[in-house]
């Protein structure tokens, strides 16, 4: 939670996903999770929708993507967010295996990162229908720093199965 004194927030872009166990159940539970990290609030996320993997192997995905609102650090986030996917019991196997619970920073602020941890905007943000398309839900005219109007990006993803969720 944030107390009235912290004002310097950001409003930052988490995607989630999991296709591992109860993948819907998963991504309810870490949406209360980041509600719960220090110094920040969920303001609002998606629907969830269901997604044919991408480049990767096993069962269809639950994605979402959350709006929080955060003083954390984008370090201090990734930490935390680490943090929350250990809780699921995540292990990283080999390069896209399987996952109960993957959260991503897709956006965070106005701010471009790229450092040895982090790259923000996610690299994968305009090309990936599981990312952009329940970012658009929630913000249908917010722009990529450094690539434009999301919006322009969706037609490149009209290929990739997505399919909204009654959640
Ligand atoms: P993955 O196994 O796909 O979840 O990748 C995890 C690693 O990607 C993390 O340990 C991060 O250091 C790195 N990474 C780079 N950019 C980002 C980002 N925008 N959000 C989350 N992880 C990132």
């Amino acid at each position: 939670m944030i107390s009235a004194a912290e004002t310097a927030t950001k409003a930052v872009y988490i995607g989630l996903g999991s296709n591992l166990g109860d993948a819907t159940r998963n991504v309810q539970q870490a949406l209360v999770l980041l509600d719960k990290m220090p110094l920040t609030r969920l303001e609002v996320h998606s629907s969830l929708f269901l997604t044919a993997p991408v480049e990767a192997s096993g069962e269809n995905y639950v994605n979402a993507v959350a709006r929080i609102q955060t003083s954390l650090q984008p370090e201090e986030l990734l930490r935390e967010l680490h943090h929350i996917e250990r809780e699921f019991g995540r292990d990283r196997p080999y390069r896209n295996a399987p996952r109960t619970m993957d959260l991503d920073i897709l956006l965070y602020g106005l701010q471009q990162i790229q450092s040895d941890s982090l790259t923000v905007p996610h690299p994968r943000l305009t090309k990936r229908a599981f990312a952009l398309i329940p970012l658009l839900q929630i913000d249908p005219f917010i722009t990529i720093p450094g690539a434009g109007p999301a919006h322009a990006f969706a037609a490149d993803v009209a290929d990739q199965e997505i399919q909204r969720m009654g959640t």
